[in-house]
């Protein structure tokens, strides 16, 4: 059913602006894309469209995260005393452990799905664990949903302990099991080598050949912590540098990628970067707990790099990609100190990150321009508006003092999306 929305309408383009319609209109067909958006409705005129009216509310784009452990949801806001490798050996990995158990996984699943609903992303490039049967019960849960995911079964079989660790042929028999899964256009397989140091030599090639095989696309950690790359730079002694470990596999930009974090990324590593057009995580927060460091993301943005925002629980301890952006301002302010040559970020550029530019990893995402998919949210602001804010400013002060509380309408590639059901639901 074709559909006109009439709500202010706000969105990016372009960074370094904002695109604002006040009492606009924007119309959908009845594939769930955009087909026009408009200060009138004359110009969209389509008498078999029924148009929705949201009144005084904010019309917007819908979040996307680029990164995110869905196995680690239970350890958001914990465990925040150690550096990326210990923690990953004292938290991270005893918990991704317990999903062996698909009961366990089905209640932290289903909880972690609400709650990105809740805070409206509708996108997510999701690891799940090396476990095939709790990896597609995650698959399903989104399918359920009508929200969009790339899910990964983790690839890894060294320096990690027995529960996580999956033979070559194991790990490529499960892929083969998920791919052929029937799933929802909106759901697919991510090949998901964990990080360099978790995979053998053996299983970072199998990983490439199956995203050749299946033209799948592919995510993994990228120049997150200095031991960290020291570390693959003892297991790959031939690579010049990180990425170029991953590239050797077939797992850098071969089929679309998208990396985390990009930290401590140097020259050779950006241009390696951008010459394959692999997309940079940018996870603030998570850089911060684990005390990784501060991406330097106006210089990945001078170069032209594609770069979009996550939230990587459990590194990272909110869910919430509207407080990503406030962290990733702040965190190029700090940035900004240190390298006055890189201006730190503006709100239009964070919320372009957020939505546009991280939308473009699942097609034509994150934006109301016509060919769009909608993807939107609708924002009741009534108790954040108290005294003539301009519609630039009600935005911002969603985005820094806002949550779930303030999401009233939620949609993904045009269709309604309601409350998933928490386990206690059922
Ligand atoms: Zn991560």
């Amino acid at each position: 059913m074709k559909k006109i929305y009439k709500a202010h309408i706000l969105y990016t383009k372009e960074r370094s602006r904002f695109e604002v319609l006040e009492n606009g209109y924007v119309a959908v067909g009845a594939d769930g894309c955009v087909t026009g958006v408009a200060a009138d409705v004359a110009s969209l005129a389509d008498e078999d469209a029924e148009v929705v009216d949201f009144g005084d509310r904010l019309l917007i784009p819908a979040m996307n995260d680029l990164h995110v452990h869905a196995a680690q949801y239970r350890n958001q806001g914990i465990a925040m005393d150690m550096e990326l490798l210990p923690w990953l050996q004292t938290y991270t990995f005893p918990e991704e452990t317990k999903y062996a158990d698909t009961g366990y996984a089905e209640r932290m699943y289903r909880r972690f799905v609400r709650d990105l609903w809740r805070f409206g992303t509708m996108r997510a490039c999701v690891f799940a664990t090396v476990h095939t049967e709790s990896t597609r019960l995650l698959m399903r849960l989104f399918q359920e949903a009508g929200m969009g995911a790339l899910v990964g079964k983790v690839g890894m079989n060294r320096h990690c302990p027995p529960g996580l660790s999956e033979s070559v042929e194991e790990m490529v028999k499960g892929y083969e099991e998920l791919v052929h899964d029937p799933c929802s256009p909106l759901v697919r397989p991510i090949v998901t080598p964990r990080f360099i140091p978790s995979c053998t030599p053996e299983m970072l090639r199998a990983c490439g050949e199956l995203a050749a095989k299946y033209q799948l696309p592919v995510q993994s950690h990228l120049s997150e912590n200095k031991s960290e790359i020291a570390w693959v730079q003892k297991l790959e002694p031939e690579s010049t540098c990180y990425g170029d470990a991953y590239d050797r596999y077939g797992l850098f930009g071969q089929t679309p990628t998208v990396m985390a974090h990009c930290v401590w990324t140097d020259d050779e590593e950006l241009e390696l970067i951008k010459r394959r057009d692999v997309v940079v995580a940018h996870c603030p927060t998570s850089n911060l707990n684990v005390a990784s460091g501060m991406a330097p993301i106006r210089k990945f943005l001078n170069e032209g790099l594609r770069v979009g925002l996550g939230s990587d629980i459990s590194g990272g301890h909110d869910l919430s990609i509207f407080r990503m952006m406030v962290y990733a301002i702040q965190v190029s302010k700090m940035h900004y100190q240190q390298n006055h040559e890189w201006p730190f970020l503006t709100l239009s550029e964070a919320f372009w990150l957020a939505t546009k530019s991280s939308g473009s990893f699942f097609g034509r995402v994150g934006s109301f321009e016509p060919g769009y998919e909608f993807d939107a949210l609708v924002i009741d602001d009534s108790d954040l508006n108290h005294d003539h804010y301009s519609l630039l400013h009600r935005l911002e002060r969603f985005i820094y003092l806002g949550d779930d509380r303030q999401l009233v309408h939620r949609f993904c590639r045009g269709q309604e999306i309601t409350e998933p059901k928490r386990i206690e639901e059922l």
